[in-house]
Order: structure tokens, then sequence, then C-alpha cells
């Protein structure tokens, strides 16, 4: 038969590149490259896209489930899962079981299909995501500003004149909330169009070296810049009215700004009053401008108020919703009709910190108390679908020694690793290259509206079940039934058929249910959910009411390389759902937590080293760190000081350094670099593989040291519960040589 291609969405970043692969006779991957003719990433490929054959074809993935460390079949694996769950819950009720939802859940099919399938079926309160240690603050602002945690602005890159970014890193992470293949060459052609990127961040990334220019900033102190830029807005009457009527809270947030003058904020932000003047005045006068905030500005104490105040900007220089601003995107899959409920928090509290409840989940920081607590609804057992806490969250080594006592644990992983260790139960998905693929989660934050649908490559072997029907079955188990997991999609698809056709405005309004039903795509029970959702959604063809529009059946045969659907469009009024049915641009939730700006201010300043993460573009969190291609050559895991500091220190390049913290110590290799301001040490996050029980060699070869060994569970964003993983006080000491 000879080699053959197969073309695909790459599953490892929120980049949506379009790869081709080669495959031997074996289904083996062979080669990976871009994919030439897909209409977003036009080709392009990153040194990770390029390992995927290495990942699918990863000696150390788990073929077959474990049950206790040992082989097993899937029915004796479910078994053991129903077994385990169903004596948690009857000796301790529903909320004892735990559900952690990791960060590659956001990357496949199925993650989003079934995921809270899993928690709505267990009726657990304690949901915990990779959303608390990442992304949460963006979610809230956008809540409360929009009406809805998902509807998130996203720069128009290829539109925009000028980009002021904060703590974003693209170079290196290939974008997040903002899903665009080729960022850094979308960031040049802002450039070459003679348009301005600044870029804010404590260290001179690669990114802020491409950029025109480049402020460092005090970690944790982008709220205080950024009120500085509102105040100066408002101050020098440059705010610009393009959404009249629209908008509620233009005083409120001009009262608020007014103690936050460039000249009040300069210290704390070590960025100069009259940078800050300008830096607004330069966003105010631009034609086409955004403000984009990314991870460092959510990982902070006031990572709600930064994500705020970046939208806030965006409305008011005239950039929300506007070509070359600030949009809304329109994925193919999501209906524009919808309920309109207020955005609310807290509808219920964590048991131990009474930590309030956001988007249906809490604070990844709290799961070990809620493990390690004794009462009634402590957990006492867990399920993880991808992810790896145990290195992940803030002070990991605690959540490690919880996990240990957990009465049981199901992972849903294709790896043995620092978490699923502890598992009683792992439950592999198959490789890549066996899964079908569309990105639910990250078409909604692309920056042009875009769809593709990647059919298996390779087919799966008799009796390995799809990850869909892994997760559909967990959640089978987890409702008490152990049922066909095909009742779950069918219950869903008609649910989902009678309300659409029950709502007034959906393009299937006062059909029949089952007419629809009959007219789905004819494949797995996954395509014929992904198929309903298409055809319901914006640019489908509602069922026939529309000849010309998208099925899965016309995105699978006519697009094999994806379908451009178009430049951002205007479309406040299809996503804005506040109770009021206007921008929130100063909710009161918001403007009572600036009182803890207001007291920073006054507080003394420390002049303390404080610690921030950083991002590599061969690593990706701690997923890919078994892969030979990505971890080899010069050690990326280094302690990055300013040489001011390391001379202090009496440190040298290769050394070793001790960070200590409230919470730990780590022993770290110095990297003494200009790039990191002065007080500001940078360790990357999402190493620290030498645990004994693993079984990925490579990675536990190329171990790293974990960053959460010195990060604070306890330090927390009180508005959306994210974790602090920037700013952490730390010590510095060379320890005995
Ligand atoms: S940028 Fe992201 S999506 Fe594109 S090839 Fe690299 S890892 Fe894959």
């Amino acid at each position: 038969m000879g080699d053959r291609t197969a073309f695909r969405t790459c599953p490892l970043c929120e980049a949506l590149c379009g790869l081709e692969l080669t495959l031997d006779d074996a289904g083996t991957v062979t080669r990976v490259r871009g994919d030439e003719k897909d209409p977003f990433s036009k080709g392009f490929i990153c040194p990770k896209g390029a390992t995927l054959g290495s990942l699918d074809g990863d000696p150390d993935r788990l073929a077959e489930p474990l049950v206790n460390g040992e082989t097993a079949g899937w029915d004796e694996a479910f078994e053991a899962v129903r077994k385990g769950l169903a004596d948690v819950i009857e000796r301790h009720g529903r909320d004892s079981v735990a559900v952690y939802i990791g960060n590659p859940t956001a990357h496949s099919i199925a993650g989003p299909l079934y995921g809270g399938a899993i928690v709505k079926a267990l009726g657990t309160r304690n949901l915990f995501t990779a959303s608390t240690a990442d992304q949460m603050p963006k979610h809230v602002a956008c809540g409360h500003m929009f009406g809805d945690p998902l509807a998130i602005p996203v720069p128009d890159l290829d539109r925009t004149g000028h980009l002021l970014m904060l703590g974003a890193n693209p170079l290196e992470s290939n974008g997040s909330l903002a899903s665009a293949p080729d960022f850094p060459g979308r960031l040049k052609a802002i450039k070459a169009r003679g348009g301005k990127v600044t870029v804010v961040d404590p260290r001179r990334t690669r990114t802020a070296a491409l950029a025109d220019e480049h402020l460092f900033i005090k970690p944790g102190t982008d709220a205080f810049f950024l009120m500085a830029l509102v105040h100066t807005l408002f101050a020098e009457d440059r705010v610009t009215d393009r959404l009249p009527g629209r908008v509620n809270g233009l005083d409120d947030l001009r009262a608020l700004a007014v103690d936050f003058a460039p000249e009040r904020v300069a210290d704390v932000t070590g960025i100069p009053a009259d940078v800050i003047r300008r830096t607004a005045r330069e966003l105010a006068a631009a034609d086409r401008a955004a403000v984009y905030g990314r991870i460092g500005t959510c990982t902070q104490a006031y990572g709600t108020l930064n994500s705020w105040l970046v939208d806030a900007l965006n409305v008011l220089t005239g950039n929300l919703d506007r070509e070359g601003g600030a949009m809304f995107p329109r994925p193919a899959h999501a209906p524009v009709y919808r309920r309109r409920k207020p955005f609310t928090t807290g509808r219920w509290r964590s048991r131990v910190r009474g930590l309030p409840e956001v988007n249906g989940e809490l604070p990844v920081a709290t799961l070990v108390d809620e493990i390690e607590t004794a009462g009634e609804g402590q957990v006492k057992a867990l399920i993880t679908i991808g992810g790896n806490p145990a290195l992940s969250a803030p002070n990991a080594a605690r959540l490690d020694r919880a996990l240990a006592g957990l009465v049981f644990m199901v992972s849903v992983d294709p790896y043995l690793n620092e978490t699923t260790r502890h598992a009683n139960v792992i439950l592999p998905p198959p490789r890549p290259a066996q899964t079908p693929h569309y990105d639910i989660a990250l078409t909604g934050l692309a920056v042009r509206d875009y769809a593709r649908y990647s059919p298996p490559v390779v087919p799966l072997p008799d009796g390995r079940p799809s990850e869909a029907v892994v997760l559909a079955r967990l959640a089978m188990i987890a409702s008490g039934t152990d049922g066909d997991p095909a009742a779950l999609d069918e219950l869903i698809i008609t649910s989902t058929l009678a309300k659409a056709t029950a709502l007034p405005g959906s393009p299937v309004h006062g059909r029949e249910p089952d007419e629809l039903r009959k007219m789905l795509d004819t494949g797995t029970l996954t395509e014929q959910r992904l198929d309903m959702m298409l055809r319901l959604g914006p640019y489908g063809d509602g069922f026939g009411a529309d000849p010309s529009g998208l099925t899965l059946t016309r995105l699978r045969t006519e697009h094999p390389h994806g379908l451009d659907l178009g430049a951002l469009k205007p479309r406040l009024d299809e996503v804005l759902c506040t109770t009021s049915g206007r921008v929130e641009l100063c909710p009161s939730t918001f403007a009572a937590d600036v009182d803890r700006l207001h007291a920073a201010l006054r507080a003394p300043q420390t002049d303390g080293m404080v610690l921030i993460g950083r991002r590599h573009l061969r690593s990706n969190n701690s997923w890919l760190h078994n892969l030979p291609e990505l971890v080899r050559g010069s050690n990326v895991c280094t302690l990055q000081l300013n040489p001011q500091d390391a001379e202090r220190l009496g440190v040298t390049a290769g050394e070793t350094i001790r960070v200590t913290s409230r919470t730990g110590t780590v022993d770290a290799i110095a990297e003494p670099t200009e790039t990191v301001m002065p007080g500001v040490v940078s360790l990357p996050h999402g190493w620290g593989h030498d645990r004994p029980g693993t079984r990925t060699a490579v990675a536990h070869e190329h171990a790293g040291v974990n960053v959460n060994a010195v990060t604070d569970e306890q330090e927390i964003d009180p508005l959306s519960g994210n974790a602090v993983f920037n700013g952490v006080p730390v010590t510095l000491a060379v320890p005995p040589r």
C-alpha cells in the first residue's frame, strides 16, 4: 500500500494549526508538516506540532487501562470504577466525589461534549478545573460586563493598527484566549503595515523583543497601570463613546479612576508617569487599537480587575466590537439564540475556606483543603480528566500528598504521571491519530471565524472505546446506571432538538424534533451531536432552512483542510446578555474590589524578591516533556534572575540557587539574564518529573524542578478564585556547596 497522507487540526495548543500527516502501512505517523491548504494556518507549524507523530507513538502512552497498577481489560476497569465510586457515594454522599478537569480536555472534542455530563451525573458541587489556575478572571470579567462568561473579545490581530499586550507571550505560547495560527507572523504584520505593538511584562520576552516597545512592569501591578490609563483617558477627555446608549457605568468608572493618576502609580508599577500618559494617548489616538491581556494578568492577586480593565479600555477607546479592535468570535457550532440568564457567582461556597463558586466550579487552590479536612462533605474520591494537578496546582506538594490519602481515584489520561500514579484506575484515551477532532472550546476564541473537522486517520482496534465512549460511560456510571453510553448522547440530542424547536428565534422553531433527528449525520453519536450543533449554528443549514448552510457532512467532505468563515464581524447585540441589556462598564463587584488597590497604594512598598512563571515554545504545561525532540538540548527549567541580583547573591550561571517561600523550597539552576527586571526571578511551570511511580521515562530523565513547590495555595484572586502564580514573595540563597 505504501505511505498515505491525512490532514487534521493540531490538538496541542490554542492556535488551531492544520497539519499534514504522513502515515505508513501500520498506521504509524512518520512525518508531520503544516497543512498548506488550511485557510487559517496556511502551512504554519511550530516545533510542538511537528512532534505529534512522537506523541502519537510514544511507547510510554498507555494502551490499556490500569487497575491498581496492573493492566486490565476495559470491562474490568469500568467495573472497578463503578464499585469505587458507588462505595464512596453510598458512605459519604455525592459531594464526596470531586472532579478535576485539566487543560488538555479543552483541546479535544470529547472533553467539552462529555465532561459536563459527568459532573451533572455525579451531582457534586466539587468541580475543579485548570481554569482557576489560568483564565477564570477573564470569564468573571466578561460575565459581569457582557453577561456571558464565554463572551470573550479577542484582538482583531489582522486588522488592528495598535496592540497593547500585557502578560502575554505568544512567541512562546502561540497565543491564548485568542486563537491565531502563526501569532508571531500576525504581530509582525501589524508592524509591517505601520502599526505599533507594545508589550508590558516583567520580562523582556521574545514577544517583547519583537514589539516596538517593551515596558517592564513590577509583577502583580498591572491593575494600577491599567487604572492609570483609564484615569488619563478621562482626565484628558480622550474617551470615545462609540456605543451611545449601550454602555452603563461610564461615570462610575470615571469616579473610580480619579485616584489613579500616573504619578500615583509610577513607583508601584515601575513605569514612569510620562510613559503611562503617552501609552494612554497612543491608544486613544490609534485608528484601530486593541488591548489584550493574558495569563500573566490572570494569575495575579488582581486578576479579575486586570481582565475587566483590559476590556474597559477597549470600550473607552471605542474599540470594542469594532474591526481592528477587540471583537467577539462567532463559532460555527454555537447557536446565537439563547436564554438570557444574569451572570452570577457564589451560588455555593467551598466547605473549608468558604470560597465562592464561579462558573460552576470551585478554585483548584482549595481542592487540597477539601481532601484533607475531615467532616461532612469531605472529598474522598476524585475523578481527573486530563491535567496534572499534582504538578500544576499551587503548593502542589501538599496536593500531591493529599491525593495519596484518597479512598478512590480514577483518571482519564494517556500517561501514568505525577497525578495519575495516585489513581486506582487509569482509563487511557486512544492515540491522537485514532481520535476525531473539532475545536469546540477554541473556535470561540479564534481571530477569524473558522471550522474544521478532523476524522480519525487510524481506526480503533476492536474493543477499544473512543475517548467519547470512555467519558460517556463514566457519566453513566456516575449517574448510578452504568447503562449503554449511547443513551447519554441520545438524551442530549433529544433534549437539544426539543429546546431548539420550541425556542422562538431558533432556525428550527416550530418543527418536529423527530424529523430533525432523522436528518442527522450517519456517523458516530459524537459526530451526530456535532452535526446538530453546526446545523443549529450561525453558519448552519438550519436542517434544510438554508440549503447552502453548513452541515458536518459538508465540512468533512468539501472542506477537509478547514473552512474560513471570514473576518470577525461586529456582533455585540448577539452576545450581550446582561440584565440591563447594556455593557456594564463598572460592575459594582469590581468597583468594590478597587478598595484593595487603594489600600495597596497606601501601604509601604516592599522590596523583596518576587517569583513569576514563564512559557517555552517547546513545552506545553506538563504535557509534552516525555518527547525526546522537545526536551533535548539545553536545560530550559532554570531560574532566571537579573545579573545585579545574581552578583549580590554571589551566584553565577549554572550554579544552584535555593528559592524559599511560605510553602516550600526548591533548588534551581541560576540563569542570570538582563531580560528579567531586578527584584524578579522566573521559573517555568510544568516541570518536576522526579517523583517515583510514574511511567514517563524521558520526562523522568529531564525532570526539572517544580515551580509549584513554592507557590501558595492560600493566595488567590478573590473574585475569580484564580491561583496567584505571579508576584510570589520568595527569598534566595546559595545552598552550602
Ligand atoms: S502552534 Fe500550536 S496548534 Fe500550531 S502546530 Fe504548534 S502546537 Fe500545534
